[in-house]
C-alpha cells in the first residue's frame, strides 16, 4: 500500500478541485482533462459506454447512460462503510480475483479522519482502510504515475465525478491493460477545513462524531464515538450561518452529480434508505456480477412529485445569488414541514431527480453570476433540457456551437 505525501500546496486555478492532474509530470494536461474548462460529456459517453444518454429512455437524461439500475445492499454490511460497503467490496473482489493489481482510492488522514488522502492499495485485505466518506478533495490522480512506475497495468479507480472526468481524459495515454472505474455521486463538497466549521455548528461535540451523511429522508445522520446516533432535519441545519464562500464555485457549478463516466455508480439517492446502483456498461455489469449473492437487489421505485420543490429551490437560489434575503420559513413551521417532508416529499427515484435538477439549476445560476463566460463551455446541453421546465433556458451566446456541431457529426 502506498500513500501520497502531499508536500506542495494546492496549485492555483480559479476553478480547480486539485484532482491530481496538475501534480503529474505533465501538468499541462489540465487544459484538456479538466471538468471545469471545456468538458465534452457526449464524446466521452460514446467512447466509454458506446452511446450517449438517451432522450427517450426514462431517467437517462437525469442520471446518464445505464444498463441496470437497482436499490441495493450488501447482505452483510461492511464495518466502517459509509452505507453497506458495496464500493469497497467491489474493489476488494477485483483484487482477490486478480482482475486488477492495484486500486487507487482515498483513506482517512491519520490525524484528521475527515480528510481524504490518496492511496494505492494492492492487497485485498487492505481495502477496508478506505471505507467511509471523507469530506473534501485530494489529488487522487497523482497516484496514477506511481502505480505505472510500480509496473501495474491493471487498475481500478474509485472517485468522485470531477476526478473521474479527468481520469477518462487521460485514460488512453495511460496504456493500461485494464481499467475499472467505480464512481460515487458527489455534491456540495467543500474543503475539509470548511467542513470542520459546519461540524462545529451542528454539534457541541464535533470531535466525537465518527459518521455523517445527508440522507434521502431529508435528515443529516450523525454517529458518535459513544455509539449514540442523531438525525437533524435538513430544514433545521444552520446553513444561513455559514460564510458565503463555504461551498467553492467548483462544487456549486459542478455538472456531473451522478458520476456519469464511471463504469458503475454507487450512491444512495434513489435507494430509499438502501444504496442505489447504476451499472452503465458491460464493465459495470461485470463489477456488479462480482458481488454475486452477497448483494440484495430490488427495483428502484419512485414516489411523490418534485416540480414545486425544485421551483421553490430555484427562486431561493436566484435570491441568494443576487445577494437578496432568502424566503425563510417561519421557525414555528419548520418542525412541521421537517416531519412532513419524508412522508410526502419526493422519494426514491423522484428524490434523485429532484436533487439532479436542483444541482443543474444551481450550477447555471451561480456560473451566470460569477463567471458568465464559462457557461457556454461548462454547461452540457442535457442540463438545459433538465432546466427548461423551470424557465431556465440558454441565451444564444450560452450555447456551445462547436460541441453541438461535433455531436451532430457523430
Ligand atoms: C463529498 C461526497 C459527497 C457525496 N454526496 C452524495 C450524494 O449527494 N448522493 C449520493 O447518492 N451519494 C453521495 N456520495 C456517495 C456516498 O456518500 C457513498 O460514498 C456511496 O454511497 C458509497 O457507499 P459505500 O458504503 O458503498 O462506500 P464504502 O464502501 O464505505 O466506500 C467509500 C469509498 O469512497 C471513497 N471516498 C470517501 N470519501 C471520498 C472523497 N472525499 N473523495 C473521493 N473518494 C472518497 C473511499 O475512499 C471509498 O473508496 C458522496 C460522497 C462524497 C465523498
Ligand atoms: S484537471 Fe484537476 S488539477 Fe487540473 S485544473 Fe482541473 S481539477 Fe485542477
Ligand atoms: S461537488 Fe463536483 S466539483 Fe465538488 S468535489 Fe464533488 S464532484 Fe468535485
Amino acid at each position: 500500500m502506498q500513500e501520497l505525501h502531499i508536500e506542495s500546496p494546492v496549485p492555483h486555478r480559479s476553478l480547480c478541485t486539485d484532482c491530481g492532474v496538475s501534480r503529474t509530470s505533465n501538468p499541462k494536461q489540465c487544459a484538456t482533462a479538466c471538468q471545469f474548462i471545456q468538458p465534452d460529456y457526449k464524446t466521452f459517453e460514446i467512447k466509454i459506454h458506446g452511446r450517449t444518454r438517451s432522450q427517450t429512455k426514462e431517467d437517462e437524461l437525469h442520471f446518464g447512460v445505464f444498463n441496470q439500475m437497482h436499490k441495493a445492499s450488501l447482505k452483510q454490511p461492511s464495518v466502517g462503510a459509509q452505507w453497506s460497503g458495496i464500493t469497497t467490496r467491489i474493489a476488494e473482489k477485483l483484487l482477490q480475483t486478480q482482475r486488477v493489481e492495484a486500486v487507487i482510492t482515498m483513506q482517512p488522514d491519520p490525524l484528521d479522519m475527515w480528510k481524504p488522502v490518496p492511496v494505492l492499495i494492492d492487497r485485498a485485505e487492505d481495502m477496508h482502510k478506505a471505507r467511509g466518506m471523507r469530506m473534501g478533495y485530494a489529488p487522487l490522480l497523482s497516484m496514477l504515475e506511481p502505480a505505472i512506475q510500480l509496473g501495474y497495468k491493471k487498475l481500478a479507480v474509485i472517485g468522485i465525478p470531477c476526478q473521474i472526468y479527468a481520469l477518462r481524459a487521460l485514460e488512453k495515454s495511460l496504456n493500461l491493460e485494464a481499467l475499472f472505474v467505480i464512481g460515487t455521486p458527489c455534491s456540495d463538497n467543500t474543503s475539509t477545513e470548511n467542513f470542520h466549521q459546519f461540524l462545529n455548528l451542528i454539534t457541541p461535540h464535533p470531535s466525537e462524531v465518527t459518521y455523517l451523511e445527508f440522507k434521502a429522508n431529508y435528515h443529516v445522520e450523525l454517529r458518535f464515538k459513544s455509539g449514540q446516533k442523531k438525525e437533524i432535519p435538513f430544514l433545521q441545519l444552520p446553513l444561513s450561518d455559514l460564510p458565503k464562500d463555504f461551498f467553492p464555485l467548483t462544487c456549486r457549478s459542478c455538472v456531473d452529480y451522478t458520476n456519469s463516466l464511471s463504469d458503475i455508480t454507487v450512491g444512495y439517492m434513489g435507494g430509499e434508505g438502501e444504496q442505489w446502483l447504476l451499472s452503465r456498461n458491460a464493465k459495470g455489469d461485470e463489477l456488479l456480477a462480482l458481488l454475486a449473492d452477497e448483494v440484495k437487489l430490488s427495483p428502484a421505485k419512485s414516489h411523490g412529485k418534485r416540480h414545486s420543490a425544485v421551483l421553490g429551490f430555484k427562486k431561493n437560489v436566484e435570491l441568494a445569488a443576487g445577494g437578496l434575503p432568502l424566503r425563510k420559513m417561519p421557525n414555528w413551521l419548520r418542525p412541521i414541514v421537517a416531519w412532513l417532508m419524508p412522508k410526502i416529499g419526493p422519494r426514491g427515484l423522484e428524490f434523485a431527480r429532484t436533487r439532479v435538477e436542483m444541482k443543474a439549476i444551481e450550477s447555471i445560476i451561480h456560473l451566470r453570476r460569477e463567471m458568465p463566460s464559462r457557461v457556454k463551455h461548462m454547461v452540457p446541453q442535457h442540463f438545459w433540457e433538465l432546466t427548461k421546465r423551470y424557465g431556465l433556458q440558454p441565451s444564444a451566446s450560452e450555447i456551445n456551437q462547436e460541441l453541438e456541431k461535433q455531436a451532430r457529426v457523430q
